[in-house]
């Protein structure tokens, strides 16, 4: 694990410095709204500790990824999405797109998706 802390936004959203419509919390995770969303439901589910990817948080902290996956399909159960379906999105690394570097779940639903990639 590395502290980002105060250089990284998520971890500043985790501690509530930086204000997010959340949607959804645990002791180790919270859900909150996407600021730029991409699907009529577009919530980011992340772990409150601070690791930089998805494939960091499953080497360090295993059990909190399965936590992340319940907490989505708490929240698709929430939007009304869990029985039309949704699709779960961990960007890795920066030629995947990622732009946040804390561990981020992304759940997309509430309308058509598209195949694999969209
Ligand atoms: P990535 O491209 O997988 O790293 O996703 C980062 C996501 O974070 C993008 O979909 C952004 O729209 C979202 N985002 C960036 N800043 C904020 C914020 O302050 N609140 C909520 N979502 C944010």
């Amino acid at each position: 694990m590395s502290a980002a802390g105060s250089d990284c936004l998520f971890c500043r959203i985790a501690v509530g410095e930086i204000p997010a419509k959340i949607v959804h919390e645990s002791e180790n995770v919270l859900a909150f709204r996407d600021i730029n969303p991409q699907a009529p439901t577009h919530v980011l589910v992340i772990p409150r500790e601070h690791y930089p990817h998805a494939a960091a948080l499953a080497a360090g902290r295993p059990e909190v990824v399965a936590e992340l996956v319940v907490a989505a399909g708490v929240v698709a159960e929430q939007e009304g999405i869990a029985e039309s379906g949704y699709r779960l999105l961990f960007n890795t690394g920066e030629q995947a797109g990622q732009t946040v570097f804390h561990a981020h779940l992304h759940v997309l639903g509430g309308e058509w998706l598209g195949g694999l990639v969209g």
